[in-house]
């Protein structure tokens, strides 16, 4: 069914379409499609809602505001009852529940926050934004597990550092990431700049956890890998270096990302069958998994993270569970179960790539969450992206004390970070929900060219 908004909350209108696309593929938004119209008045401390459109009886409700309402709130409480009332609309329209009810655009654990916050917490999760009771129990879940770990040295900040290259590019990947080319690589000057880049604001907030991301930054030389960590300076911080391709990893590198203080490496399966890295362009096989994976255990006292998705291409249930269970043998401190999403800019994108799966994705999430529960590993963040099959949700996973701050942090947004290299976003918290952000150029030549202008702002941003 094709159908679009009508709304008299202009200011909401996008989020109201984000309702439709939940519902992908059942309802597509489509200008020239059957118009469905949401809209709301207030009378005094009363809030009367209708949504309507030829394909289904009109629907009208009725809610009650609390006295002294400050504007924030007001404009929350509003987009919630429209978002809430659309849903039970497109539900009764298509027949179908999703998994997390009415919720768009919003991480659950932090919305789960602000009901807490509000006085409400996981019932209201089900009770009104119909989230499944299951899914409610997951996020609430892991806001226990946050305990004690969220919200903690507010006092400090966290860093991320951006490493934007890679050996080839994943089909799924949306990134914008250059594939090293030995000869005529940006690889040497982008070194050069991140270094400038890490090093240009002097006086910065105490570190809490720093997170070396990309990309795969350990597609950096053993060289150009020491002297980028020998910028970054680490203290005993919490410190991730994702080595996203196995190949990568070497026990040099390992060498110097252990003498310059790194705490956490992530080796990245995605899955442990040969077919399907083969057919989403990862140009690794299943061994360099486990060599890379043998060669971290040798160096040392890191914690570990895999990466693992569901829904990739021709994988089966057999096959995640397969994958799941190699991981779990293996032990390593942190698992993190993405759902495929199809991203703009990615190969997969291009290529219409259609995940839709009827119950599939619902299947490999569930069995990934019991399993990994079941051998002691607990859900400790969590994340929804746009297009996955099943509106479903990454979440990381982590044995007991294991949780990874840097995660927590971003997926909860309680800390300033202070973030290098391109495409990298810093980002300041001014209290009452006011949260700035400075982004770096994305692409690496503009990266490269215009980093003196951007090193100017990033000193402004982060003065006092
Ligand atoms: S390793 Fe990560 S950043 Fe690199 S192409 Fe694959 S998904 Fe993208």
């Amino acid at each position: 069914m094709n159908v679009c908004i009508d709304t008299n909350c202009e200011g909401y209108k996008n989020e109201l379409e984000e309702v439709i696309r939940a519902f992908s593929p059942y309802l597509t938004l489509d200008e020239s499609g059957d118009v469905v119209g949401a809209f709301l008045v207030i009378e005094g401390n009363r809030v009367l809602t209708k949504i309507s459109s030829p394909l289904l009886k009109e629907m009208s409700r009725e809610y009650l505001l609390t006295d002294g309402l400050s504007e924030l709130y007001l404009k929350r409480y509003l987009k919630r009852f429209l978002k809430r009332d659309l849903y039970d609309y497109f539900a009764a329209l298509t027949g179908v529940d999703l998994s997390y009810g009415s919720l768009t655009g919003i991480r659950p654990t932090k919305l789960l926050y602000e009901l807490i916050d509000e006085g409400k917490g996981r019932d209201e999760l089900v009770d009104f934004f119909r989230v499944s009771p299951a899914k409610a129990d997951l996020i609430a879940e892991i806001v226990d597990v946050q305990k004690g770990v969220i919200s903690t040295e507010l006092d400090k900040q966290d860093w991320f550092v951006n490493v934007p290259f890679c050996p080839s590019r994943c089909h799924y990947c949306s990134f914008l990431s250059e594939v090293i080319r030995p000869k005529k690589s940006n690889l040497p000057a982008y070194v050069e700049a991140l270094i400038r880049d890490i090093t240009c604001v002097e006086a910065r907030k105490e570190r809490r956890a720093i997170y070396m991301g990309g990309g795969t930054p350990t597609s950096l030389s053993a060289e150009q890998l020491d002297r980028v960590l020998a910028a970054i300076d680490a203290k005993g911080e919490e410190f991730t270096v994702e080595a996203g391709r196995p190949e990568t990893l070497t026990a040099e590198k390992l060498a110097v990302m252990k003498a310059r203080g790194v705490t956490r490496v992530s080796v990245n399966p995605q899955t442990f069958k040969q077919e399907t890295l083969d057919l989403v362009g990862r140009r690794h096989t299943v061994e360099d998994i486990f060599e890379a994976y043998r060669l971290v255990r040798a160096a040392g006292s890191f914690d570990v993270n895999m990466d693992l998705i569901t829904m990739l291409p021709g994988e089966s249930l057999d096959d995640l569970k397969r994958s799941i269970d190699i991981a779990i043998d293996l032990s390593p401190e942190n698992i993190t179960v993405h759902s495929l999403s199809i991203k703009r800019g990615s190969i997969f994108a291009e290529t219409k790539y259609d995940n839709f799966s009827d119950g599939l994705a619902e299947k490999m999430s569930d069995y990934a969450l019991e399993a990994l529960e079941r051998a002691g590993y607990r859900p400790y963040y969590m994340y929804r992206q746009k297009n996955t099959s099943g509106r479903l949700e990454n979440i990381g996973y982590a044995k007991e004390g294991k949780v990874c701050k840097y995660n927590i942090d971003i997926m909860e947004e309680t800390h300033d970070i202070y973030a290098s290299g391109a495409g990298a976003i810093s980002k300041r918290l001014f209290g009452n929900g006011r949260i700035e952000r400075l982004a770096e150029v994305k692409e690496i030549k503009g990266y490269l060219e215009r980093l003196d202008e951007m090193l100017e702002k990033k000193i402004a941003f982060f003065r006092d």
